[in-house]
C-alpha cells in the first residue's frame, strides 16, 4: 500500500481522487515541523501546499519518501535540489491557474476601456460621473502579449474571440510558434509590440532578465493612450518607472494585480484613478484552487502505478 502523508490541506476533490486509486492517505493538515521531521521517513508521498516547509532539515531522514507533490505553482517552500539530489520526485501545478490568470487580464482590459471601477468608485462616492467616463471598444483593439506561455496563449486565444488583434513576443518564439499560428497572432519583435499595441500584457517569470523588463525605454516606446498589465510578478514592470510614465499623461493607464511589495504595495500607485489594482488574486478562482489539488495528485497516482 502506498502511504501518502497530506500535510496541508487542500480541495476535496484531488483527496477523493487519490483515495479512489487506491492510496491510502494519513490526513495530518496542522502537523508542526518537529513532527513532521520524525514521521515523514515512514512515507511514500508527500502532498504540501504553501504551510508546511520541506527545508533540508525537514528532508534529511526522508526514508521511503519517494514522492513531494506541491499543490500550487511555486516551489518556495521546498528545497528542491536538496530533494532532488535525494532521488526524490518534485512535482507541482503550474497549469491550475493559467485560466484564471487570462480571464483576469480580460477583466482589467474591459474595466480600462469602460471605466468600470471608475464609474462604481464615482458612485459609491454620491457621484455621477457619466460625462467623464465615455470609454471604447476591445473590438480592433491591438492586444500585446509578452510571454506566449501557458497564461499568454489563452489569453491571446480570448482577445481573439473578442475580436481583438494579437502581437505576441516570446523569448522561445521557436518552441512556441506553432501556438502563435493557432491562435492567429502576429509574432513580433519587442520594440514592434510595444508601438503597436493598445494594450501590453506581460506574462514571463520574474528572472534576472526579466526584472524591469518593462521601464523608462519600454514606456517610450508604447503607444500614446495605451495600457500597461502586470498580473505576472511584481518587478517585471519597474513601478518606479511606471509612476513616472503616468504623470506625463501619455499612457491610458494600468492594471496591476502583482507589486514590488506585497502586501503593502505602493500608495502612490494604486491610489491612482488610472490603474486599476487587485490584490494578487489572479490564482483565486475555484478552479484553479480544485486543479491545483487534482492535478497533483494525477501526478502522484501515475508515479505509483
Ligand atoms: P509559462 O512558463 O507557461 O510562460 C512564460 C513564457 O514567458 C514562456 O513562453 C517563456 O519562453 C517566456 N519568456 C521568458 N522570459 C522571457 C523574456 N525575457 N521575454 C519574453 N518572453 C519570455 O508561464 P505561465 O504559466 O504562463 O505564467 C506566466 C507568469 O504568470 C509567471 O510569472 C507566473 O509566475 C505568473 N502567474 C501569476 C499568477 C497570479 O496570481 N497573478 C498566477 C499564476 C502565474
Amino acid at each position: 500500500m502506498v502511504k501518502v502523508l497530506v500535510a496541508d490541506s487542500i480541495h476535496e476533490d484531488g483527496v477523493k481522487m487519490m483515495r479512489d486509486a487506491g492510496l491510502e492517505l494519513d490526513m495530518q493538515t496542522e502537523i508542526t515541523a518537529d513532527a513532521l521531521k520524525k514521521v515523514i521517513g515512514g512515507y511514500d508521498a508527500i502532498v504540501v501546499r504553501s504551510r508546511t516547509k520541506l527545508t533540508k532539515d525537514v528532508l534529511e531522514n526522508s526514508g521511503s519518501l519517494k514522492v513531494i507533490a506541491r499543490a500550487g505553482v511555486g516551489l518556495d517552500n521546498v528545497d528542491v535540489a536538496y530533494a532532488k539530489g535525494k532521488g526524490i520526485e518534485v512535482y507541482n501545478s503550474p497549469e491550475a491557474p493559467s485560466n484564471a490568470v487570462a480571464e483576469l487580464v480580460l477583466g482589467f482590459m474591459l474595466d480600462l476601456a469602460r471605466n468600470i471601477s471608475r464609474g462604481d468608485h464615482g458612485l459609491k462616492q454620491g457621484k455621477w460621473l457619466k460625462k467623464d467616463l465615455g470609454g471604447f471598444e476591445l473590438a480592433g483593439r491591438t492586444l500585446g502579449i509578452i510571454g506566449f506561455g501557458r497564461i499568454g496563449y489563452l489569453l491571446g486565444k480570448k482577445a481573439k474571440a473578442l475580436g481583438m488583434e494579437v502581437l505576441a513576443f516570446d523569448v522561445m518564439m521557436d518552441r512556441i510558434r506553432h501556438l502563435v499560428v493557432e491562435v492567429g497572432a502576429k509574432d513580433v519583435a519587442l520594440d514592434e509590440l510595444l508601438a503597436g499595441s493598445d494594450f501590453v500584457s506581460v506574462h514571463v517569470p520574474l528572472l534576472p532578465q526579466t526584472k524591469h523588463m518593462i521601464s523608462s525605454a519600454q514606456f517610450n516606446k508604447m503607444k500614446k493612450g495605451a495600457y500597461i498589465i502586470n498580473a505576472a510578478r511584481g518587478g517585471v514592470v519597474d513601478e518606479a518607472a511606471l509612476k513616472a510614465a503616468l504623470e506625463e499623461g501619455r499612457h491610458g493607464g494600468a492594471a496591476l494585480d502583482v507589486f514590488e511589495r506585497e502586501p503593502d504595495p505602493d500608495p502612490d500607485l494604486v491610489t491612482r484613478s488610472d490603474v486599476v489594482c487587485t490584490p494578487h488574486i489572479g490564482a483565486e478562482s475555484e478552479e484553479a484552487q480544485r486543479g491545483n489539488s487534482t492535478i497533483v495528485a494525477e501526478k502522484l497516482i501515475k508515479f505509483f502505478k
